[in-house]
């Protein structure tokens, strides 16, 4: 029996899972995308080339039972290898169980996919090239207004633009707007006084290069780990694909030395990656070609007061950008389907109050990662080469083995325990962090320290992690040898 129908606008990572996610509890889900079909070769947009899945986000692809598929794709990363100016390579492990690993996945893969199941789900229907171009107050809906005798527009409804009929009409709430980070819809709804929006850019900006396979068609770093290379203010990262090829990302300032803005021809370019990059830059073939090229990406974070307006609510990037650093965005964004979904399963047909509970209960959360995505830009680009840092890490899980119930590094509390909320990993981790800079203040290796006292100190100082950590059901799903 159908629960009712919904209209969602944007079918990228959150807006394609969310439409799976609610054709299976029944309602009649129409999906509308500014870009083609992504299954014919047309990306439905253009952001990073790869990203890192985590478990909120696989936990959010098996609710909607693909993680089957999904796993194919999957190139696991178990640690950063730091890659230091002198050449030296040095593997930080990112947890300290068989599971506690992150996985690289193909974006474009990744979307078609999920488009292809919202497709095959019971109810999905699927509108490309139907851009959003804001909300129904303050919009004039055009000459063709309506598909239906009543005027969404006028009732707070979306108007779209059909890209290939050069014509616009308006949809019916409920709505939910997974329009990613420049939202179409949010921007709507500002312009008419619903939301208060703070959007902030992030000085610098982001491209990408390709590291292809070498001569013998292999790997020619570890495909088993994230690279990076620290350089202080800005860095290089690397991540695997499976065709034995990886994406690069140069994270740096716009403006100043060094930055963007003086990388503007070849030889700068040439100089510039020679200086800092020496290992890597001989393997990339064109490099200066290809920088110069390939775009330059902003960065920024999307705050919302609120999300919802009526019936008409923001998921995903739409409500909650963040800057890329933690490798949360998507998993949040999926977080976001299973916590909308669970919230439908007890009131099916109330949009606007499953809308504000969403609301509620996820907002501390989404400010919670984007403050955490900051502030881990500064400890990929610099901290991690910090000797007191590798000492803290190796004390974390020292706590963590000896107090599992107590001590859970930040870091693995967002990637690898979905059960813990973002606010709660964030509160937790200052605590941690407070106690770590205490233990360590006169120590240089984890034998200067009294573990004995350590463990006392975190019983008094850090309250239980509840509900219980240990045993959740990824420890059985993922076998040493997957993937
Ligand atoms: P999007 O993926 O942006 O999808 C929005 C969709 O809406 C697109 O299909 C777009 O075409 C469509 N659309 C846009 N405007 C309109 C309109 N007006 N009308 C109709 N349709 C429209 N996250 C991670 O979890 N791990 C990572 O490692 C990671 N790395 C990243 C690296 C970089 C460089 C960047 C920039 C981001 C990274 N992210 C990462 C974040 C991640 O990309 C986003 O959080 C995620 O894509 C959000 O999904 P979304 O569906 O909300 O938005």
């Amino acid at each position: 029996m159908s629960a009712g129908g919904i209209n969602i606008v944007g079918a990228g990572l959150c807006g394609s899972l969310l439409a799976v996610i609610l054709a299976r509890r029944g309602y009649g889900v129409t999906l509308f995308e500014r870009g083609g079909d992504p299954r014919l070769g047309q990306p439905a947009g253009r952001r990073s080339i790869n990203l890192a899945l985590a478990a909120r986000g696989m936990r959010a692809l098996e609710h909607a039972d693909l993680m089957a598929r999904v796993e194919p794709l999957l190139m696991p990363m178990r640690g950063r290898m730091i890659h230091a100016e002198d050449g030296g390579r040095e593997l930080q492990p990112y947890g300290q169980r068989e599971r506690e690993c992150i996985y690289s996945v193909s974006r474009a893969e990744l979307n078609r996919l999920l488009v292809d199941a919202a497709e095959h789900s019971h109810g999905v229907e699927l509108r490309f090239r139907q851009e959003a171009v804001g909300t129904g107050a303050g919009v004039d809906p055009g000459p063709d207004p309506a598909e239906s005798d009543a005027n969404p527009a006028a009732d707070g409804g979306v108007i779209l633009q059909d890209l290939d009929r050069s014509t616009r009409y308006a949809i019916h709430p409920p709505v939910v707007a997974a329009d990613g980070a420049g939202s179409a819809v949010r921007r709507g709804l500002e312009a008419s006084g619903r939301l208060h929006v703070t959007e902030s850019l992030l000085p610098h900006g982001y491209k990408e290069l390709t590291l292809p396979p070498g001569q013998d068609g292999g790997f020619q770093l570890d495909p088993g780990a994230l690279h990076i290379w620290p350089r202080g203010g800005f860095m290089l990262i690397a991540l695997p694909n499976p065709g034995g090829d990886f994406t690069l990302t140069l994270f740096l300032a716009n403006d100043g030395t060094p930055g963007f803005a003086e990388l503007e021809s070849k030889p700068a370019v040439e100089a510039f990656f020679g200086q800092y990059f020496a290992d890597v830059a001989p393997m990339i073939p064109n490099l200066a070609d290809s920088f110069m090229t390939n775009p330059l990406g902003v960065l920024g974070t999307v705050r919302c007061r609120r999300w919802h307006s009526d019936e008409i609510l923001l998921i995903g990037d739409a409500a909650h950008a963040i800057v890329p650093f933690h490798g949360q965005g998507m998993n949040a964004a999926f977080e976001d389907c299973v916590l909308l979904d669970s919230i439908l399963e007890e009131a099916p047909h109330d949009w606007e109050a499953a809308f504000a509970r969403f609301e509620a209960e996820q907002l501390p959360n989404a400010n919670a990662i984007a403050d955490m995505a900051l502030e881990n830009y500064v400890e990929m680009r610099d901290t991690v080469r910090d000797p007191k840092f590798v000492l803290q890490k190796q004390l974390a899980f020292e706590l963590e083995r000896r107090l599992p119930d107590r001590f859970i590094p930040r870091y693995s509390m967002v990637m690898f325990h979905p059960e813990i909320p973002y606010a709660v990993a964030r509160h937790h981790g200052a605590a941690q962090r407070a106690l770590l800079d205490d233990l360590t203040q006169n120590a240089e290796k984890l034998e200067d320290i009294d573990l004995d006292s350590a463990i006392r100190l975190t019983r008094e100082r850090l309250p239980r992690l509840e509900p219980a950590i240990a045993g959740d059901r990824y420890e059985a799903d993922r076998s040493p040898d997957r993937g």
